[in-house]
């Protein structure tokens, strides 16, 4: 038997305040509200998964959530700004201002009996049985996440040896791995994630079976995975995700047509590029700028776009129809793996589009693309595809040039360019035209 297999009667280690590093000034007001009403009210309330793991870690938590023995009904009447939200599984939602603290009931993990229950696979379908919290524990993914911290006396319940796995930066399942992967696919996503987030290392019987059994993430729905690889790509660790998601084999069920080119001739240049554009995010992040979905796939997505539009342009398609005829196409492709709502899909073919015409700097059309919503997005991913030598290093600059110019400075220089570039059009290749592929650093 494994040492994190579900023993029922488990009895937890009690880590008492005295023996732990967790301290109220460092939970947010408002988590600490409604655990306070919950106890107070008579229930038990503890806080639980990232919250307390990254309490312990010393970093900062990026949300509190609540587990209980009150149920959601309960729960709501005790709180006036209170939502209960999810059909499956009801949670409750208490919203302070900007903040929501997510309420859950302890649940017992559906017990393998019950096949309704299950997909052929083992996925999980349904898990709405409410339990008690030394059941709820088994049904948590890695023993880092299933710490609980009990406001009644602010001890920390260990009942898998999480707390070790803490000290040893470690991400072990709770219960068998493969049953566990299978009833849930997602984990082997959430596995990467933490690693790549917290700098842990799998525990060996938690990466073994991931090579085996990656291809069930394709079963689980795009909407989720979306959502997931959001959370894998827009949280700060984005490079290290994606080499993380190579490593263990992934990337081919979220990014299917990007792992094939990985794997293929051009790898080197391909991934250099998408790292380059997931750095750029990480800083972003790290800046506390604003990131776009539509940006993250273009990075993702382009790659492919690009070869395809090639492609397309050397069996005769003209330029422009190339590239929305390889855009559409790879947007539909991938929208069945990982979902993309065209709120982001239509910015990044906007994105796509734009990039041929960065390089005609002549007349009224040229001067035109600096007035379109995605121009300054696109001038961003032009200059990504520049430091990948996709672009001239003088293009790049004459468009960074032309943006800090004054409106009749940048009309003389759009019809100046038109007398220049006429002259040069007859000498041979325009100077800012893009390089073709073949030209590029991948050498191909
Ligand atoms: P973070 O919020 O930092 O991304 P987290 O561990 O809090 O990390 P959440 O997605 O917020 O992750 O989930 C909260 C807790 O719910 C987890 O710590 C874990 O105990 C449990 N949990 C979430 N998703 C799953 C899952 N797919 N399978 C089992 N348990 C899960
Ligand atoms: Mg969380």
């Amino acid at each position: 038997m494994n040492k994190t297999d579900p023993k029922p009667g488990t009895r937890p280690k009690i880590i008492s305040r005295s023996e732990h590093i967790i301290s109220r000034a460092n939970v947010s007001h408002s988590a600490l509200k409604v655990l306070y009403r919950l106890k107070n009210s008579g229930f038990a309330a503890f806080l639980v998964g990232g919250g307390v793991r990254d309490l312990l870690l010393e970093m900062h938590p990026k949300d509190f959530d609540i587990v209980t023995d009150a149920h959601p009904e309960q729960v709501r009447k005790l709180f006036s700004n209170c939502r209960l939200i999810g059909r499956r599984f009801r949670l409750a939602h208490v919203r302070f201002g900007g903040e929501i603290i997510e309420v859950a009931t302890f649940r017992a993990n559906i017990d393998g009996g019950d096949d309704r229950a299950r997909s052929d696979k083992g996925r999980i379908l349904r898990d709405n049985v409410y339990g008690t919290i030394d059941e709820d524990i088994w049904r948590r993914d890695f023993t880092v996440n299933a710490l609980y911290y009990n406001i009644a006396d602010f001890s920390v319940r260990d009942y898998t040896s999480g707390l070790e796995d803490i000290n040893s930066r470690t991400l072990r399942l709770i219960g068998d791995p493969r049953t566990r992967y299978r009833e849930d696919p997602v984990r082997m996503l959430r596995v990467v994630r933490f690693a790549a987030k917290l700098d842990f290392d799998l525990a060996p019987e938690t990466a073994e079976p991931i090579a085996e059994l990656g291809d069930h993430v394709r079963d689980v729905p795009p909407a989720r995975l979306f959502d997931e690889v959001l959370k894998l790509f827009q949280t700060g660790h984005a490079v290290r995700s994606f080499e993380l998601l190579v490593d263990y084999g992934l990337l081919r069920h979220l990014f299917p047509a990007t792992n094939a080119l990985l794997e293929g001739p051009d790898g080197a240049s391909v991934r250099r590029f998408i790292e380059l554009g997931l750095a750029g995010t990480d800083q972003r992040i790290e800046e506390d700028k604003p990131t776009t979905p539509a940006f993250l796939y273009a990075i993702l997505l382009w790659p492919a776009v690009r070869r395809l539009a090639e492609s397309l342009t050397a069996s005769g398609s003209r330029e422009y129809e190339a590239m929305a005829e390889a855009s559409g196409r790879i947007a539909a492709e991938q929208q069945v793996r990982t979902a993309l709502p065209k709120r982001f899909s239509v910015p990044m073919k906007e994105m796509f589009a734009l990039q041929r015409r960065f390089g005609i700097r002549r007349g009224a059309r040229a001067a035109k693309i600096m007035d379109h919503r995605q121009f300054r997005a696109a001038y961003d991913f032009m200059l990504l595809r520049s430091r990948c030598g996709e672009v001239e290093a003088e293009l790049a600059d004459w468009w960074a040039d032309m943006q800090q110019r004054s409106p009749a400075e940048q009309e003389q220089a759009f019809s100046l360019d038109k007398r220049r570039s006429g002259k040069r059009r007859r000498g041979g290749r325009r100077a800012g035209a893009p390089k073709p592929l073949s030209a590029d650093a991948s050498g191909s």
